[in-house]
């Protein structure tokens, strides 16, 4: 059994790591008598404990495998992510002393494809927005019975930005909708996005052509502010702009104006910043719904991601490459 390392925020560990998954951690690894999570890696105490770690259990709050951290680790073969990016933890030097990483990031695509169909289904009934009403004892039929003909989720056109893990679940799910999907992903090619059902366009084709647009592209200097004002400006009239991505693809200033215009609604998973201030215009808006960050893997399904971990621990162990 080799000798493992857990390192995560200590509140993370109990929600991921349940009698089950401990018990399968104790005969896969050796992490001695007190499993008890690391939350930072350089003390003189962690780095006592780093000295002898083969694998390291990683999930949210591990700081960055780089320097002086990687250079305690001189036994360091592989690190197990029990969460979906390992962009904050890996560094140029853990890939050059070929370290074995894995992560969940699937595992945590489906919740965000779960929460994100059902905005969809959500926002061609205008859901949201006519809860609202009703918590101020308004319950809305006037409204609903004006906009009734846009009502739906039938003949609509769905644009999704991004055709990744997040954003091919999505489209797969549509399918169970009668819509069509629309998919701007310039490194994807049409083939793989007309098996899922879907058509790829260009971004501005999906804009204007879209009922609701659904951000599933990645956080990268490239695709910050990628729906500013003037995309925002081509989407339809009524239509809703779905982000569970990252904040900062959405220039926030923007969006602001064109949901207090009422001519744009969003439900909005991510914001930038995130939280948003306590005086944002966003938070009072009728046609905005906003959830603290909560698409992904949230409480118990966390634990699929810590089984991930484990079952890619165990393939280590046997000696078979990672999945
Ligand atoms: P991924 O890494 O699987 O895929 C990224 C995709 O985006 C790729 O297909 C790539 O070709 C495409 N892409 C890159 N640049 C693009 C551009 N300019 N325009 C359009 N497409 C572009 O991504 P994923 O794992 O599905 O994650 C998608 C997003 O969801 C990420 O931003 C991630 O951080 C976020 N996320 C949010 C939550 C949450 O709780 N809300 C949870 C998990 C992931």
């Amino acid at each position: 059994r080799p000798k493992a390392l857990i390192v995560m925020q200590d509140r993370v560990f109990p929600e991921q790591f349940g009698p089950a998954e401990l018990e399968r951690l104790h005969t896969l690894a050796d992490v001695g008598p007190d499993p008890s999570p690391l939350s930072e890696l350089d003390s003189p105490a962690a780095r006592a404990r780093l000295a002898d770690a083969e694998v390291l259990i990683t999930s949210w709050g591990c700081p960055r495998l780089d320097g002086d951290r990687l250079a305690a680790a001189p036994r360091l073969q592989a690190v197990f992510h029990c969460a979906g990016t390992v962009r904050s933890l890996v560094s140029d030097e853990l890939w050059a002393r070929g370290i074995r990483v894995t992560t969940a990031a699937e595992e945590n695509a489906e919740p965000v494809a779960q929460f994100t169909f059902a905005a969809i289904v959500f926002a061609g009934k205008k859901a949201p927005f006519l809860a609202q009403a009703a918590r101020s004892h308004r319950e809305d039929w006037a409204y609903k019975h004006r906009n009734r003909a846009q009502l739906g989720n039938v003949d609509r056109t769905i644009g999704l930005i991004g055709f990744s893990r997040i954003g091919a679940r999505v489209a797969q799910r549509l399918l169970s909708l009668q819509v069509q999907t629309l998919v701007y992903d310039p490194f994807v090619d049409a083939d793989r996005i007309a098996a899922a059902g879907a058509r790829r366009v260009e971004l501005d084709e999906l804009l204007t052509s879209s009922d609701v647009v659904s951000v599933h592209a990645p956080q990268l200097p490239s695709t910050r502010h990628m729906l500013a004002a003037p995309q925002l400006a081509l989407m339809r009239d009524g239509a809703t702009l779905i982000n569970t991505s990252r904040g900062s693809l959405v220039d926030t200033t923007a969006l602001e104006a064109e949901c207090s215009s009422g001519r744009l609604d969003a439900i909005l998973d991510v914001t930038d910043p995130e939280p948003l201030p306590a005086g944002s215009i966003l938070y009072d808006l009728p046609n905005v719904m906003i959830t603290p960050h909560i698409a992904g893997s949230l409480g118990a399904e966390t634990r699929l991601m810590s089984r991930r971990a484990l079952t890619e621990l165990a393939r280590y162990t046997e000696g078979l490459p990672a999945e």
